[in-house]
């Protein structure tokens, strides 16, 4: 079957999926055009993708779209062989996977079910979820057991700002602040819009990191989503703080549609929904910290293979190796 048969399977039925399990090459996309993709893996080593998900972090997000659900609501066999599949056709070698929120006692990172996929995938990593409304002290040694016991594979920690009604100065915050320095942990804030109508951006803007990049000068800190749209904002925190990075993940949702479109066309849209891209091309120059730029996709938003293509037309050629690969390996601690 070739990815546009799927695409129209896909679109008009939610059972399509379980039939093709065996097929996954279905997921491959055509060369998109005038792409610098091909050939560069080679150059570039391989890319590491550091915000994905392979469970649905928040209860209240809403639907993620009938591939991102195509990718995620099966069984964790299946869920395997479709990364694998996707970080292959990308040329990802490593990816992070968010773990989920309201983890049970024996798993306070809700990173369980991302793990499971991580024994089928051994280029996986997790993150962890921390909330700032548990922190009781059993909760917490709870999560220092937790780290010792899968410490080579938690990279880092991960705040849903926003989605909950604290910001990132909130007191709750401060022992898993504790945490991240002890353990090495960078914490990654989600920043900006929110996909939940439950959600308040206040808690969100990146401006209100400034403060705990200040008072917490040993942990490192992640705008996930530069702020968007606040993306000047967030430029400006990373410009002033040393301590406070910025990942490029789910600025281009694609719907079916999307993914339909440029599978024809093989180019970009010239808008995306979302995000006003004159001001994050913008932010990415003025700021010139390359150094300091994470690539992300928020798979399974887009396929791998259209996120890298997007985020290629938004970073010069000369700092793809930083913002692709070298910046993560340096924050996550991923060379011995
Ligand atoms: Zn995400």
């Amino acid at each position: 079957m070739d990815r546009r048969s799927f695409l129209k399977t896909a679109i008009g039925s939610g059972a399509a999926l379980n039939a093709l399990s065996s097929d996954v090459s279905v997921f491959s996309l055509p060369a998109v055009s005038g792409s610098q993709s091909t050939g560069r893996n080679k150059e570039l080593g391989h890319i590491i993708d550091t915000h994905i998900h392979l469970v649905r972090g928040n209860p209240d997000l809403k639907p993620i779209g009938d591939y991102g659900s195509r990718m995620t609501d099966v069984s964790d066999e299946l869920k395997s062989e479709y990364l694998k599949h996707e970080m292959q056709q990308a040329g990802i070698g490593m990816s992070f996977g968010m773990g989920h929120r309201n983890g049970s006692k024996g798993d306070p990172l809700g990173i369980a079910s991302t793990l499971r996929i991580a024994a089928h995938v051994p280029e996986l990593r997790v993150i962890g979820i921390i909330d700032p409304s548990r922190t009781g002290h059993e909760h917490l040694l709870a999560i220092e057991r937790q780290i010792e016991r899968e410490r080579n594979k938690i990279v880092a920690f991960k705040a849903y700002l926003g989605y909950l009604h604290f910001g990132p100065e909130a007191p709750g915050y401060t022992p898993y602040y504790k945490l991240a320095a002890k353990y090495k942990l960078p914490v990654i804030f989600h920043t900006g819009d929110v996909w939940s109508l439950k959600g308040k951006v206040k808690y969100a803007h990146p401006l209100r990191v400034d403060e705990v990049a200040v008072d917490h000068p040993s942990v490192n800190f992640v705008l996930a989503h530069f702020g968007n749209p606040w993306l000047l904002d967030a430029a400006e925190v990373i410009w002033k703080n040393d301590n406070v990075w910025a990942d490029l993940s789910g600025l281009y949702v694609g719907d079916e549609k999307a993914v339909e479109g440029i599978a024809k066309s093989g180019a970009l849209p010239e808008a995306i929904p979302g995000v006003v891209l004159s001001d994050l091309k913008k932010a990415i120059t003025s700021l010139n910290r390359y150094d300091r730029i994470l690539y992300a996709s928020d798979w399974p938003f887009l396929p791998m293979t259209i996120y890298r293509k997007f985020v290629e037309t938004l970073i010069p050629s000369a700092h793809y190796e930083k913002v692709f690969r070298a910046n993560a390996e340096g924050l996550f601690k991923l060379k011995a």
